[in-house]
């Protein structure tokens, strides 16, 4: 090893050292605390013990060395409550870490907590369970902090922005506003930003900082600052899991944002326990960077592989998580993928858990040799069950997420109906630089934490010169609608930012991802003003639960789509098979239009047995069921759906 901690990796060193227990960590229960840790280099291993985070260590103990680098301490007693850190040395130099596997910690992360887990669980949570899987999945991508912040969510003061907040009750009718938007919207999944425990808030301060929290720093913790109390280890664990029982009586999954790829600062307790191991150098020994955030885990490794898996599995185990978003999974392998997919699979039932990541990285990284990076162009040599978000889609239909003037299908744009058209077959049609294996593993989307709120991308590609992003253009609530409509008529799965239902702002600012909670938060007030496009979604969702076609996971869902037309600029068509094994679906076939342009366009339909043609969705609404002529008008930015019953 160099001054860079540089390692020199090879599978030998892994051979020799993997340790593929169960067990690192602590574990507590029953009148007994084990100590375990991975420190290959180490020459001795020291454990403190403290009482008080804050004070002098109230025990010193040395670790025994077993073999493959683990080092162990055993008490007959519980420790419950405990803090404690470690002193790795090694060549003359002595450091201080945490415990990368420590389930809690002191406020900011400093300092480890031992926990007898089962003393964390609120009241219930051995009965907690997620609500039945339906066939659809719609997945609202949700911060905790913006979900309450705003004093017209209806959380009492105090609550705001915390875990808690999703737990404040009300008969039906009268809950708080946010908690009874979230419960009628009809979402299957909350997908919640990162909330293990990251670096970047003081969890002491005063609670006006924000940060989406792609900041990794104790990765099997709960992040302090949406607890009441972060000075308590206890109280974000207890807390964390009040919000996930809260949410499952809510009849919504919980779904929780990973970040695997990277850590908030290279001198993690990952590095300090194994200096070098953990993250990918170059050939001139320089840190990979293809997180752009300083540093890339070395996911190919038998330990980080190990370590990402156990702590999946961990969430998954002790918080009831049901389903995984992995940042910047493009850094991360496929066979790293397909092997948490596989655990996943055997311990909870196959697909029980959503896993779906982002199938790219900021810039290239090396990969140990043999490896296959979880890449869009690679999406086929992933297992079934792992989703892919869908930039090709989200880009067709709103335009660049980079260029803010550049427009989409619903926005202005030409030469995209053959594109929007590959999109609705979730591009197994081709189209796109990749093939996926099947429709299930695109997630169609058109907004999400980063770059722009749809709305205000809207705003910005269809208007010129000063804009109010509060105003209700009609234009831009028309492709609102529009955009909404396309990517819940496309085959795959479907996921939303919170708040796109409602024209949500963040006032131009595309990287918001450290600005005041101000212009993060979710407003409720706006989430009133704009009820028409609330009901617009509302009712897409109901529509798309109830269509066989549409939420078809099989293999054979793209072949559901048939008769492609491009009828002019903008106005495109296809039909959709809606039949099922059962034959007890309402309709046998949907017939879907997208008139992008501004102009009205009059569509003949064709013959239809059984009763003719109903509108079930147009630019207006999406609840009607309206008997079609021999030919309908399709207003202009505006989307229809007609469906035929039995012939
Ligand atoms: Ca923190």
């Amino acid at each position: 090893m160099n001054d860079n901690n540089f390692f020199n990796y090879s599978r030998e060193f892994d051979d020799r050292f993997r340790y593929d227990g169960k067990d690192l960590g602590v574990r507590c229960a029953e009148g007994r605390t084990v100590f375990k840790v991975w420190s290959p280099f180490a020459e001795s291993v020291e454990l403190r013990l403290y009482r008080d985070a804050a004070a002098q260590p109230v025990l010193k103990r040395e670790m025994q060395n077993r073999q493959r680098g683990i080092w162990e301490q055993e008490f007959q007693e519980s420790l419950h409550g405990m803090y404690y850190d470690y002193l790795v040395r090694s060549g003359g130099k002595e450091v201080r870490t945490a415990d990368p596997y420590a389930v809690s910690c002191s406020c900011n992360g400093e300092k480890s907590m031992v926990l007898d887990l089962r003393l964390t669980d609120p009241p219930g949570f051995s009965l907690d369970s997620a609500p039945p899987k339906g066939q659809e999945q719609i997945i609202y991508e949700l911060h905790i902090k913006d979900f309450s912040y705003d004093e017209n969510s209806g959380i009492p003061q105090k609550l705001r922005g915390k875990y808690k907040a999703f737990t404040v009750a009300g008969e039906d009718g009268t809950e708080p506003v946010c908690i009874r938007h979230l419960k009628e919207l009809g979402i299957t999944h909350v997908h919640l930003l990162p909330f293990f425990d990251y670096g970047s808030v003081d969890e002491a301060g005063d609670g006006s900082q924000f940060n989406w929290g792609y900041d990794p720093y104790n990765y099997n913790v709960p992040e302090g600052s949406y607890a009441t109390d972060p000075q308590d280890g206890a109280v974000r664990v207890r807390e964390c899991k009040e919000m996930i029982q809260a949410l499952h009586a809510m009849g919504i999954r919980v779904v929780m944002d990973v970040v695997y790829n990277h850590t908030y600062r290279t001198d993690s307790w990952l590095q300090r326990m194994a200096p070098g191991y953990y993250y990918r150098h170059m050939e001139d020994g320089s840190l990979a960077n293809g997180s752009d955030c300083g540093n890339d885990i070395a996911a190919g490794r038998a330990m980080a592989d190990n370590y990402i898996a156990d702590s999946v599995l961990y969430w998954a185990r002790e918080y009831h998580i049901d389903g995984f978003r992995f940042d910047l999974m493009g850094l991360l392998t496929v066979e790293l993928m397909n092997r948490i997919r596989r655990e996943l699979d055997e311990e909870f039932g196959v697909g029980e858990k959503l896993m779906y990541g982002e199938p790219w990285s900021a810039f290239s990284s090396p990969m140990e040799e043999g490896m296959k990076p979880a890449l869009k162009e690679n999406a086929s040599y992933l297992d079934n069950g792992i989703g892919i978000f869908s930039d090709d889609t989200r880009d067709a239909i709103k335009g660049s997420v980079f260029q803010e003037k550049e427009p989409g299908f619903v926005n202005g744009g030409s030469d995209l109906e053959q594109r929007i058209l590959h999109a609705v077959t979730g591009w197994k049609d081709g189209g796109a630089c990749f093939v996926p294996k099947s429709c299930e593993q695109i997630i169609n989307y058109v907004s999400a934490h980063d770059n722009f709120s749809l709305w205000d991308k809207l705003v910005l590609s269809m208007h010129r010169g000063t804009v109010d992003f509060t105003e209700p253009y009609e234009d831009v609530m028309a492709a609102n609608k529009l955009a909404a409509f396309i990517y819940f008529t496309c085959q795959g799965s479907l996921f939303m930012q919170a708040g796109e239902e409602f024209g949500r702002t963040k006032f131009g600012e595309d990287n918001s991802y450290c600005s005041a909670p101000e212009i993060n938060m979710l407003r409720w007030e706006q989430a009133a003003r704009f009820g028409d496009l609330v009901e617009y979604y509302k009712g897409l969702i109901r529509l798309r639960k109830s269509l066989p076609g549409l939420c078809d996971k099989s293999p054979a869902a793209a072949q559901r789509v048939t008769q492609k037309r491009i009828y002019r600029d903008g106005v495109v068509s296809f039909r959709v098979d809606n039949k099922t094994a059962y034959g007890r679906e309402e309709w046998e076939e949907l017939l879907i239009v997208y008139n992008a342009s501004p102009h009205s366009y009059t569509l003949e339909l064709p013959q239809a047995e059984g009763g003719g043609w109903t509108i079930l969705a147009d630019g207006s609404g999406t609840d009607c069921r309206k008997s079609a002529a021999e030919s309908v008008e399709i207003e202009g930015r505006s989307g229809m759906m007609l469906a035929r019953g039995a012939s």
